[in-house]
């Protein structure tokens, strides 16, 4: 191992330039595939403030009470974003895109930040794609929103996933049902953990997702926001299922299911995978009916998802699935002498320009290192320039796959790379 001074921070990684092209692939699907959708990119700064994630995700949640990564500079309170659900929305609100007319679409890509403890899976920086349709509360943006989840696994090839479905019921619903588990819950306080006891009063619904060992046996016979739902609630769900099913995207409902934010309202899902270990949630999301009031802009109700890259690409490594090509280059410039080497750096750009991916040798080294080189970087063509055939004009073209070399002047060859 070589000795470095300086390392990453705890649960944070280098994407090495072995691993871009496969981020980059899938980066490109998620383009593709939300153009097709008609949604538009969105991209927020790194830093927010303070205030807004607490008050977007939730002041009980693990991720504020536990996980944020801030600090204060100034006047200021910073944070570096967990999610970008309250962000986007705080986009939303600050620049009165609701103005732009119609439902917001709005996918995003990029890097989020926990204090988490780090794991397979679980790293305190990660990326995360999702997606913000802001403006309807129709259950077919829900729909939309789970679709364009699903395409794109289902793109990759990624299969082995369970969609997980449950309604956490508009405002209403949710009062009626806090209630009902504070009664619940409340003759069994003491054994609670310390952080769901904190929970009791304010947020009861949070101890449904709580973690805590002591806690989950209290959960498992908890009564169900399910037999607590509102007509409008209800008819909402069942409308979203229908939709679904028209659809013919599998789901099973997961009456326990919360999510780790508080904004959520109505629909809720999570897509979990088998071929994940033991954090097996590819990604997750919901509506979000009060969220944009809560940031400060008018009522307007919306649904979204965020789902985790490198889950995504755990799932891949063990389906065996590649999402690149291996690296290639169509042509290296083996160049012999310095008046080689000169027209080498004159020439090489007019192969670039044309599209064909040229490289050369930059310090001047023998032919044999220099085609050692061509074959690491998987070059399709070597061009071999000396002296003499700068003289002749005619240059050697070797065709690496099949070993077969022929003399070509250099408008053949150019021609010939860019049939
Ligand atoms: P959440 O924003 O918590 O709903 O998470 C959405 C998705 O992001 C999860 O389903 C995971 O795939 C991914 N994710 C969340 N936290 C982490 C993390 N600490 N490390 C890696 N991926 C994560």
């Amino acid at each position: 191992m070589p000795k470095t001074q300086y390392t990453t921070h705890l649960g944070m990684v280098d994407i090495l330039p072995d691993e871009s092209p496969k981020w980059r692939a899938l980066e490109a699907i998620i383009h593709e595939e939300a153009t097709k959708f008609d949604f538009e990119e969105i991209r927020t700064p790194i830093l927010e403030q303070t205030e807004l994630i607490k008050r977007g995700v939730g002041q009980l949640t693990d991720i504020v009470t536990k996980e944020i990564f801030a600090f204060t500079k100034g006047d200021s309170n910073y944070v570096l974003r967990p999610e970008l659900t309250a962000p986007v929305v705080r986009s939303f609100v600050q620049h009165t895109l609701a103005q732009r007319g119609g439902v917001q679409k709005l996918y995003y890509i990029g890097p989020m930040f926990r204090a988490e403890r780090p794991q397979k899976g679980r790293q305190r920086q990660f990326h995360q794609f999702g997606l913000e349709l802001i403006g309807t509360d129709n259950p077919l943006a829900d729909v939309e929103c789970i679709t364009f989840m699903m395409r794109i696994y289902q793109r990759i090839g990624i299969k082995n996933f369970t969609l997980k479905l449950n309604s956490v019921g508009d405002p209403e619903s949710r009062e009626g049902y806090k209630d009902v588990l504070r009664k619940y819950l409340q003759p069994h306080f003491d054994q609670l953990s310390e952080l769901s006891q904190k929970r009791l009063e304010k947020n009861p619904m949070r101890i449904l997702d709580s973690k805590e060992p002591e806690d989950q046996e209290f959960i498992k016979n908890a009564p169900m926001i399910s037999d607590h739902l509102n007509e409008e609630s209800k008819q909402h769900f069942e409308s979203v299922k229908s939709y679904l099913d028209m659809r013919g995207i599998e789901y099973v409902i997961d009456p326990l299911l919360v999510r780790g934010m508080d904004y959520y309202t109505k629909t809720a899902f999570e897509l979990t995978s088998s071929d994940l270990g033991s954090q097996d949630a590819l990604a997750g999301g919901g509506r979000y009916d009060l969220l944009v009031e809560e940031i400060g802009g008018q009522p307007t109700p919306a649904v979204g998802f965020a789902a985790g890259m490198e889950r995504l690409f755990i799932a891949c490594e063990e389906l065996g699935i590649e999402l690149t090509e291996p690296k290639s280059l169509d042509l290296y410039i083996v160049s012999l002498g310095e008046n080689a080497r000169n027209w080498a750096i004159q020439n090489i750009h007019q192969f670039r320009e044309t599209g064909v991916s040229a490289s050369m040798d930059y310090q001047a080294r023998s032919m044999k290192a220099q085609m050692k080189e061509a074959n690491r970087e998987n070059a399709r063509f070597t061009l071999i320039v000396g002296d003499n055939e700068l003289e002749t004009g005619k240059l050697v073209l070797r065709n690496m796959l099949e070993s077969e070399e022929q003399l070509l002047s250099f408008e053949e060859v150019f021609s010939y790379l860019n049939e």
